[in-house]
């Protein structure tokens, strides 16, 4: 483990003054979120509302890390807007959740690699959703090009026929670079949150147990039993509902490609596959699973008050449902239409949304679920260092 950690250090090295946003520090989102911070931590009314509150009353002061680390804690429940007596219109304007979710921003940026395309976090929803008409329209228009008329226009769904309208080596190469690549970049931002944050050496990561399960049930969502404040004041399980369905209909999907792979790879069995067989039933439920909950978490959002929403990520927010929505639903109509003509219209368009997908992993919204699943293990790590702190005599 010392050694993946020295390999993982040396490999996320930065050039001094190579990471334009770290010169941004100590501005802006910083500024407004130590600022509510400093305020919270005096007051501490909201102290058994979430993981975050704990975590700040163990600390005085406030670098910029202990900030990221916080802003990423924190699941955007709203709960302590809305009981907050320093809220606007209080001259003190305390806005937690506004001021984490512009933080959370920044950190992603500040984090991301390599460091050029950090970029990309500015005006993200606009330039997600070009890049998803652009890589669509690129891939309908260099299929249509490339490939044989009489395949792509072809009605039959026999085995193979996906890959005569775009050859076997073409998507395996396409696929397997976009995706290697998010990959490689998730793992080294992942670490760069991780080291910078003070998570300290992966041979001390644990308790991994007690961070899974707070990940995988959103926990932090709960508010206690009762729910969040995700519409207005009143509590409900809308938001973590739709984000399970969400996140489990995306694990389904995701186990239904590495299934299929196993097929062509091993078995022999060349896709399309049988609406019954496993990769298909994987891939139908998890399409399904995506499109309620991505068309559920829009709801979620027009429906909430905007008191404490940050206007400044919603158009991110916003595209990155819409490209999942797509990526589902482009699934779904292909495999409903693959066996006639406009099957490889549709295969071109959902390869397109779902290359998209992967190339804009590490540089969307989608890296929530990295640092927020890092922030949870730090705390998780607190916390047992802190009750064997009380516990020692
Ligand atoms: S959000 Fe408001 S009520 Fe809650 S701890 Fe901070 S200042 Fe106090
Ligand atoms: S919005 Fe919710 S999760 Fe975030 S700090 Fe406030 S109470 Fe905690």
């Amino acid at each position: 483990m010392a050694n993946l950690d020295e390999a993982l250090d040396a490999l996320t090295a930065q050039a001094p003054g190579s990471c334009q946003l770290r010169e941004d520090r100590g501005q802006g989102a910083y500024v407004d979120a130590r600022r509510a911070i400093e305020i919270c931590n005096a007051c501490r009314y909201c102290e058994g509302f979430c993981a975050v509150f704990p975590a700040m009353t163990l600390r005085r002061e406030f670098r910029d890390s202990d900030l990221d680390y916080l802003a990423n804690l924190c699941h955007n429940c709203r709960g302590c807007f809305f009981s907050c007596q320093y809220a606007p219109p209080h001259e003190f304007g305390i806005n937690v959740p506004k001021v984490f979710a512009e933080l959370r921003t920044e950190s992603y940026a500040k984090y991301a690699w390599p460091q050029p395309l950090a970029g990309l976090f500015r005006r993200n929803g606009t330039i997600l959703s070009l890049a998803t008409i652009l890589a669509v329209t690129l891939i309908l228009i260099l299929t249509m090009a490339l490939s044989d008329p009489a395949a792509f226009w072809g009605a039959n769904d026999r085995s193979g026929s996906f890959y005569a309208v775009i050859p076997w080596e073409i998507m395996v190469a396409v696929a397997g670079a976009s995706f290697g690549f998010a990959i490689l970049a998730l793992i080294i931002s992942g670490f760069r949150f991780w080291r910078e944050t003070g998570g300290g050496s992966f041979a001390q990561a644990g308790p991994l147990g007690k961070a899974a399960g707070d990940v995988l049930t959103l926990r932090n969502l709960g508010g206690g039993g009762e729910g969040c404040n995700d519409i207005d004041e009143t509590y409900s399980s809308w938001r973590r509902i739709f984000h399970h369905f969400l996140f489990y209909g995306f694990a389904l999907c995701f186990a239904a490609t590495c299934v299929a792979t196993v097929y062509d790879h091993f078995l022999g069995l060349i896709a399309p596959y049988a609406f019954l067989s496993w990769p298909v039933q994987l891939g139908f439920w998890g399409g399904i699973g995506m499109m309620i909950g991505t068309v559920g978490l829009a709801w979620v959002k027009i429906a909430a008050d905007p008191g404490p929403a940050a206007p400044s990520v919603v158009g991110a927010d916003f595209a990155l449902l819409m490209l999942l929505f797509l990526t589902a639903f482009t699934g779904l109509v292909l495999l409903g239409l693959r066996a006639t003509p406009a099957m490889g219209i549709l295969l071109a368009v959902h390869l397109g949304t779902v290359l998209t997908l992967f190339v804009f992993a590490p540089y969307s919204k989608m890296v929530h679920g990295l640092y927020r699943s890092l922030a949870l293990l730090r705390n998780a790590r607190e916390q047992r260092r802190t009750s064997d702190a009380a516990a020692a005599p």
